[in-house]
């Protein structure tokens, strides 16, 4: 079988990009490589892809950064570390930053390739979040603008909550924990609690005019919240 992947590569060694760039186009695969971690995060935000391989150590920005940046920013696209470390902390901290699988180097391609295909197996297409706009309601989120509009005009949205409601658009009809926000939006910081998702949510629905009268971002009793379209 062949993976037919679109691929992002960030690596900052030559002759692993080339490899894996010949292999995985032998798979069917369209692959884009960046060599460090500033132009990769940037890749990976403004680009379309099915599965990023991020290494662990790259000049610029390291992968842990930048897998961390980019589920902040609510990219739920699998990302597989590649890591010449293979130290157990390395490994804790990559899943903790989201990371959704990690391989030591020197890696097997056939291992590689294997690893891929279970991750995207996975993570169907839906969920991996492109940057397509997501429309709900009066509402357009324009992610690939970062902005959301209600019948044309913008509303101003801070950083914060701009990738809350990205968050919970990506994901409509699920019924998301507290935690699991709190883990996904903000990062692993053990000084912010999951009342900071309710003070959020709440800035939130006023900002789509629905403090009194909830319609998108609903409340799951006992549990968290969901977004309905
Ligand atoms: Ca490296």
């Amino acid at each position: 079988m062949s993976l037919n992947a679109r691929v992002l590569v960030i690596e900052d060694e030559a002759g692993i990009r080339l490899t894996l760039g010949d292999r995985l186009a032998a798979e069917g695969c369209s692959v884009d490589c960046r060599g460090d971690g500033v132009s990769g995060e940037e890749a990976a935000l403004s680009g379309d892809y099915d599965i990023v391989l991020l290494d662990l150590m790259l000049p610029g920005r390291d992968g842990l950064a930048v897998c961390s940046r980019l589920r902040k920013a609510g990219r739920a696209v699998p990302i597989l570390m590649l890591t010449a470390r293979g130290g157990s902390l390395d490994v804790v901290s990559g899943l903790r930053q989201g990371a959704d699988d990690y391989l030591a180097k020197p890696f097997d391609m056939g291992v590689l390739v294997a690893r891929m295909e279970a991750l995207l197996r996975r993570v169907p297409p839906a969920e991996r979040g492109g940057t397509g706009p997501v429309a709900f309601g009066d509402f357009v989120l324009d992610r690939s603008r970062g902005e959301l509009t209600r019948e044309g005009k913008t509303v101003p949205l801070n950083a914060q909550e701009y990738r809350l409601l990205d968050y919970l658009a990506q994901r409509p009809g699920r019924a998301l924990g507290r935690d699991e926000i709190l883990d996904d939006v903000w990062g692993y910081d053990p000084d912010t609690s999951t009342r900071t998702v309710d003070v959020h949510v709440a800035r939130l629905r006023a900002r789509l005019g629905e403090s009194a009268l909830p319609r998108h971002i609903l409340t799951v009793r006992g549990r968290g919240y969901k977004f309905q379209k």
